[in-house]
């Protein structure tokens, strides 16, 4: 498959991983959008939210588990932001689920 998320996971291409286990990882996204900008994602392909809703919700947890622990260790009282965007028009763009970890600058709302 022709995921450039699943090439990261297989380690086919570089990516900073910032954690690993055996369901899901951590990377810096590319081209960030706050000083901290963080996908959390499983290693296993979901195209997107709905995908693994219904076929492993388990994961979801350990996914906003995982965005938790590491908002609060990086942001602490200053807070931080997890998105998913999903589908078109909520502006995703890779088709394997991804969770956004957004922290370092006071985030705007509405999103635009
Ligand atoms: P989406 O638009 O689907 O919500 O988020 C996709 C994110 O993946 C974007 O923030 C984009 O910068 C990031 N991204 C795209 N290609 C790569 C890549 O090759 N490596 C990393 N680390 N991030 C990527
Ligand atoms: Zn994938």
């Amino acid at each position: 498959m022709d995921c450039i998320l699943c090439k990261i996971a297989a380690g086919e291409i570089k990516s900073e991983i910032i954690y690993q286990d055996q369901d899901i990882f951590v990377i810096k996204d590319i081209n960030p959008q706050a000083p901290t900008h963080l996908l959390i994602l499983p290693v296993e392909h979901y195209a997107n939210l709905g995908e693994v809703a219904d076929k492993a919700p388990e994961l979801l947890t350990a996914l906003f588990a995982k965005g938790a622990d590491l908002g609060r260790q990086i942001a602490g009282e200053r807070g931080f932001r997890v998105v998913i965007n999903t589908g078109p028009d909520g502006g995703q763009t890779v088709d394997h689920l991804h969770l956004h970890l957004l922290a370092g600058r006071e985030l705007q709302w509405p999103p635009g």
